[in-house]
């Protein structure tokens, strides 16, 4: 695998570079926070967020008598690591149990890269030795139901799927009867993105979520919402909706290598106070990485 910085687009040319061009060298003035607010905003962090962030700064500033550009640029740095701490090492793994059936329900707008996210993460539970299954449960969608099973022939992956514009809680029926009856380790649940109705969406997540209940008699399981980290503020509009109608477990950020900007995730984890799983690095199988703190940091800065 390539280092995680060399997949992210955001290093080099993105907001993180910019941002240390901005500050280092400089003299600690109100021109140098305004041109900082800017860019903080520019990268999609939002305008809550860079508020708190500039606001933050300037009282470690004046607490810990930093004096030059660096040493500001490292406490914001700082600062924004501590953005991240919903996403620590101890909740950003998938919650997997051995000798039960596992569910991730996957939810999100069309054309985030939900079924997309679903093929690579199949193929990598399929490597470390799971029996996996898929459920075609966007059956809204015109080609979803192909592009899924197009994923399962690639991976190896059984999918259980109806006609297009069938029930979908009728095919999460189907694949969690089937993946208990089957003894299969995990059941992936594709859903539809419809989000121009919050209360039918909802209606139907319940629905879907009540049945995943009675058929796999688990009521801890992960529900992950994908997001394109290239749409910005309308992606944390997105998450802040379905953070309202679902449990959210967690998050997958998708086409980080298609930003310059990648400023969402720092609001993304901290607002819903849920973690970062994975992030999408490519449109390839392999191109989903399991979100590590550290490692992202150090590719975001260094
Ligand atoms: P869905 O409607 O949410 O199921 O979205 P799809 O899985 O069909 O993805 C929409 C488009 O985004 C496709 O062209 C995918 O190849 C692309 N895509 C998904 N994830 C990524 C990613 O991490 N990086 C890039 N560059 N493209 C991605």
């Amino acid at each position: 695998l390539k280092p995680l910085k060399d997949r992210l687009a955001t290093p080099k040319k993105g907001f993180f570079g910019k941002l240390k061009e901005a500050l280092l060298g400089k003299t600690i003035d109100d021109d140098l926070y305004e041109e900082l607010e800017e860019l903080l905003i520019q990268s999609d962090i939002g305008m809550n967020m860079t508020m708190q962030l500039v606001e933050e700064l300037e009282k470690s500033v004046s607490r810990k008598k930093l004096k030059t550009s660096e040493q500001i640029y490292d406490e914001l740095k700082e600062l924004l690591k501590a953005k991240l701490v919903y996403s620590d090492e101890s909740n950003t793994k998938l919650k997997l149990q051995d000798g039960k059936l596992n569910i991730l329900l996957i939810v999100g707008v069309n054309g985030v890269g939900k079924t997309t996210s679903i093929g690579k993460i199949a193929k990598k539970l399929k490597d470390s030795g799971k029996k996996v299954i898929i459920g075609a449960g966007d059956t809204f969608r015109a080609a979803a139901i192909e592009q899924v099973e197009e994923w399962g022939k690639r991976t190896g992956v059984e999918v259980i799927k109806q006609a297009h514009g069938s029930d979908p809680a009728a095919v999460i029926f189907d694949t969690v009867k089937t993946a208990k009856n089957r003894g299969f380790d995990v059941a992936i649940l594709d859903t539809a993105g419809r989000l121009h109705n919050k209360r039918d969406l909802m209606k139907e997540l319940e629905k879907i979520n009540k049945i995943i209940r009675e058929q796999s008699g688990e009521t801890d399981f992960e529900t992950l919402l994908v997001i394109d980290s290239t749409t910005g503020q309308n992606g944390l509009e997105q998450a802040r909706i379905f953070n309202e109608i679902v449990d959210l477990t967690g998050i997958i950020l998708t086409k980080f290598d298609g930003t310059a900007k990648g400023g969402i995730i720092f609001p993304i984890t901290e607002e819903l106070k849920k973690p970062i799983k994975f992030i999408g690095v490519g449109e390839g199988i392999e191109d989903l990485r399991e979100f590590d703190t550290k490692e992202f940091v150090e590719a975001m800065f260094d």
